[in-house]
């Protein structure tokens, strides 16, 4: 069941509100705007109904704030008035609220206004999954990558801990193309994707896919000899697949894994270390594919095999 927060300091007016919406959505009733923020920030809710008259901090002073809060302002605010006053519902609209309901209540629009933009936010919230999935693999695309490595890069620079950024590429995947089809192909980047993805599930790991049969993959916290490790074990349950590839080439499908780890400086850029993880990755193929090759804290290069 869908969330709906009530933020309204009287209880008959909740408990209204509630009786109303309760047969269709799970209902959570704050009396003040102070706790009303804080559940909205710590919660997970698809509308807010939000009392515009309230002692202590009012209803416009909290719209501001949850406008304010990247955890807050994406989530739709509906303004409960009782004020009949045309210039309280335009100065809410301009906040952000996308819409107002007055009381005395009418059960029906109250119901019909809830229904209408809790179906707009999670039809909002879909398209903005697509957009930054990649449709084959189901992982993140090469658009969410180049925001959230932004993201990360400076958070791993603010707190000084280590960030390792990798690139995978499938080795001699023209020819698996040539010789398996390319439905086949497609398969086997999404069964390479799955399992890569697997081992990067902490919520610092992130992983997207870079191009055709390229991924970018980014660690934080880890030390260089971790990371490679790490990612030596990838590699590893990528070629245990047994994904039969053509035997001209190689027994199995594998990749290969060029990659960096560093201490971001507030003077160096992301994109300079993700040339050096293509350098590196580079070089793995140079020397002989399916194997990782990494550049430490010290530009001293770690190989494998
Ligand atoms: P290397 O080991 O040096 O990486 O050789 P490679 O053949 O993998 O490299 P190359 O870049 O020459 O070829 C990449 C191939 O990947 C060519 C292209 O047809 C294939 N490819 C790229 N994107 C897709 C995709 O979405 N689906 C499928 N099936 N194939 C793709
Ligand atoms: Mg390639
Ligand atoms: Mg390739």
């Amino acid at each position: 069941m869908e969330k709906i927060l009530i933020i309204d300091d009287s209880p008959l007016q909740a408990a209204q509100l509630q009786a109303i919406l309760k047969g269709s959505y799970d209902i959570t009733i704050s009396q003040t705007a102070e706790d009303g923020l804080r559940r909205a920030s710590t919660e997970t809710f698809s509308l807010i109904l939000l009392d515009v008259v309230m002692p202590g901090m009012d209803g416009f002073t909290l719209l501001k704030k949850l406008q304010e809060e990247i955890i807050t302002q994406s989530i739709p605010v509906i303004l409960i008035t009782s004020l009949s006053d045309i210039e309280d519902e335009q100065y809410g609209l301009t906040l952000g609220a996308v819409d107002y309901i007055t009381k005395p209540f009418s059960p029906l629009i109250v119901e019909a206004r809830v229904n209408t933009h809790i179906k707009l936010y999670n039809y909002r919230k879909q398209v903005e999954l697509q957009s930054r999935t990649d449709q084959l693999t189901g992982i993140a695309n090469r658009r969410q990558h180049d925001h959230y490595s932004v993201v990360k890069w400076s958070e791993a620079a603010r707190l000084q801990v280590p960030f390792s950024v990798c690139m995978f590429d499938i080795d001699h995947f023209k020819v698996f193309n040539d010789t398996f089809g390319h439905p086949a192909g497609d398969r086997a980047i999404a069964a390479v994707a799955k399992t890569a993805s697997s081992y990067l599930q902490r919520t610092t790991d992130f992983m997207a896919r870079y191009g055709g049969e390229e991924f970018v993959a980014f660690l934080m916290g880890d030390r260089s000899d971790q990371a490679f490790a790490h990612l030596k074990k990838i590699r590893q349950a990528i070629e245990d697949l047994h994904i039969p590839h053509n035997p001209s080439v190689s027994k199995w499908v594998t990749v290969s894994i060029g990659g960096v780890t560093v201490v971001p400086r507030s003077d160096s850029s992301y994109a300079s270390y993700l040339k050096i993880a293509d350098t590196m990755l580079y070089d793995a193929k140079k020397f002989g594919r399916n194997r990782v090759v990494w550049a430490d804290e010290k530009a001293k290069q770690l190989l494998e095999k």
